[in-house]
């Protein structure tokens, strides 16, 4: 039987006492480790994260913390390699894909120690000017953000194990407030493993980092008023935490990143083989494999002018016919495999739910897997389906609402602006819609119209085609969330990102008793 992974609870190493929940390498399907989490005594160690680790992280001013994530960022590097190789057995990523995850998930981290080395030797910080009150100037109201009194809980998606947990411990361990970390239980091993070797390096207080692995029961029972939790992946356990006691009766604060039918859009003028339409083919196709398509950002949605769809077609197939498929551990192979047998056969439902409705212009299955047992291995080749013309555009409700988590997107063409903007606005609120064209006017104009529908917008015109950071990568420095379907929440974008574990509160007193605050 396979390793069980300890939880790191109560500022101690403690097993499960049941069975366990076995993780598999998605390639070769062998069992790698086992998770655990019954038996757990989830208030107490609760209790000790608040207590211990939130009274240690708010007695050091940001600048400590700042010094505090650099020092972990120092940890996490120095074990890269361990975290490569647990990405490639159970996540069965190639190297770029891991690095993604990995390498992007420590990026984040230094820039929150950055970022918060500017916050200097304070505890708080200030809100805005001081608003007088009263006739007389003398007293006013000052808004303070004070790191909120109990403990960020996150449940996590399975598909980003590292970067998952440091975008959004880095801005709460910077704000002052304690981390219980609380992975998708299909690649656990990652976050298990990073969190030991921050937490065995000594560089956080006690309690401030915690890590429960496998089942969820409890979790969101334990927590109290103060308490934050940041949540992602799918709509449907979304609405379980939303409508659980903890926010609806205890007032938790709660950040939800959920699915979402992103977009790119190129605009009107733009002709099969000018630079925008050449970069547009380029990062749909990127976007496509990147992670096997398992990026809650990737592009799922193309929307192209009606008279430029069988070229856009054309152009796209071309790139993803060059994808090979299959062992990551092979290096000619560029796309591994899908997380979980589950998520293959959610994949092929998806994409059958979507052919109902739509042409099949690139088959994945001409990728025959490389390196790997076709009837093992969770690989699928890349798939481009296409709604033909405007009508099917408008037809399909499917190619709208369907999120198949994997690398499967849709072409769609639209008559004029106002059409395409029209379908994307079906998709029903996305994390993020890539604009491709030349002119700087009409690609303003088109983001702004785009922008009340999406969490960002990346608009990739000719000058910053080998610039961009890429329509799906997410940067510290950026918004990451979306309205509406994307679950409405919004993490990291610098600064921004520390609102949510602070509680803002108006102090109203004389200019004499105010001024000290600065
Ligand atoms: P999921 O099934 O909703 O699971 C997400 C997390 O919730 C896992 O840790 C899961 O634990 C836990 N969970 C399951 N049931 C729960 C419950 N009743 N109470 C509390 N927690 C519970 O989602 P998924 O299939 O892993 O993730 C894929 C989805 O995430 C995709 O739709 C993707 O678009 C979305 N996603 C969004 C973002 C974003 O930033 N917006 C990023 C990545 C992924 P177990 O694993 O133990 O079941």
């Amino acid at each position: 039987m396979s390793d069980l992974l300890k939880n790191y609870l109560g500022g101690r190493w403690v097993a499960g006492s049941g069975a366990g929940t076995a993780l598999f390498d998605p390639v070769l399907g062998d069992e790698l480790v086992r998770v655990d989490a019954t038996g757990l005594d989830l208030r107490a160690g609760f209790a000790f994260a608040r207590e211990s680790g939130g009274a240690a992280l708010r007695a050091m001013t940001y600048r400590e913390r700042a010094a505090m994530l650099a020092a972990a960022v120092k940890v996490l590097q120095a074990k890269r390699d361990d975290y490569y190789a647990i990405a490639t057995a159970n996540s069965g990523t190639v190297k770029n894909d891991s690095a993604v995850d990995i390498d992007g998930g420590i990026y984040t981290l230094s820039t929150y120690a950055k970022l918060g080395e500017g916050l200097g030797e304070r505890r708080f910080l200030l809100d805005g000017e001081p608003a007088r009150l009263a006739k007389e100037p003398l007293f006013q109201s000052r808004h303070v953000l004070v790191p909120t009194r109990g403990l960020a809980l996150f449940i996590n998606a399975f598909n980003f194990p590292s970067w998952g947990l440091w975008e959004k411990a880095a801005p709460a361990l910077l704000s002052g407030v304690p981390v219980v970390v609380k992975p998708a239980t299909a690649t656990a091993w990652l976050t298990q493993r990073m969190v030991q070797d921050v937490v065995e390096a000594g560089v956080l207080p006690a309690g401030a980092l915690s890590v429960v692995c496998g089942s969820s029961a409890g979790l969101m029972d334990a927590l109290e008023p103060f308490d934050v939790v940041s949540f992602t992946g799918s709509a449907d356990t979304a609405a379980l935490i939303r409508s659980h006691a903890a926010v609806t009766q205890r007032s938790v604060r709660v950040n939800i990143e959920a699915d979402s039918v992103n977009s790119a859009l190129l605009l009107e003028g733009d002709a099969p083989g000018s630079e925008a339409f050449e970069l547009l083919a380029k990062e749909v196709a990127r976007e496509m494999t990147q992670k096997s398509g398992q990026k809650c950002t990737a592009i799922r949605r193309i929307f192209v002018p009606e008279a430029l769809y069988g070229a856009a077609a054309e152009a796209i197939s071309a790139r993803l016919a060059k994808t090979t498929v299959g062992n990551p551990r092979n290096e000619a192979v560029r796309m591994g495999a899908l997380v979980s047998r589950a998520q293959l056969n959610a994949v092929r439902e998806g994409l059958a739910r979507l052919q109902a409705q739509a042409e099949t212009l690139h088959d994945g299955a001409r990728h025959a897997p490389v390196d790997a047992d076709a009837a093992i291995a969770c690989c699928v080749g890349p798939t481009l389906l296409g709604t033909r013309n405007a009508a099917g555009s408008d037809a399909s409700d499917r190619i709208h609402d369907t999120e198949v988590f994997g690398p499967v997107a849709t072409l769609v063409p639209y008559r004029d602006a106002a059409h395409a903007q029209q379908l994307i606005a079906r998709g029903q609120g996305s994390l993020v819609a890539s604009l491709y064209g030349s002119d700087p006017k009409a690609l303003a104009d088109a983001a702004i119209e785009l922008a009340p529908l999406h969490g960002r917008v990346h608009v990739i015109s000719p000058d910053v085609g080998a610039l961009h950071t890429g329509h799906g990568n997410v940067m510290p420095q950026s918004l990451h969330g979306g309205p509406g379907r994307a679950g409405g929440g919004e993490e990291l974008g610098g600064a921004r990102a520390l609102n949510f574990y602070h509680r803002r509160a108006a102090i109203q007193a004389s200019t004499a008793v105010l001024d000290p605050l600065v």
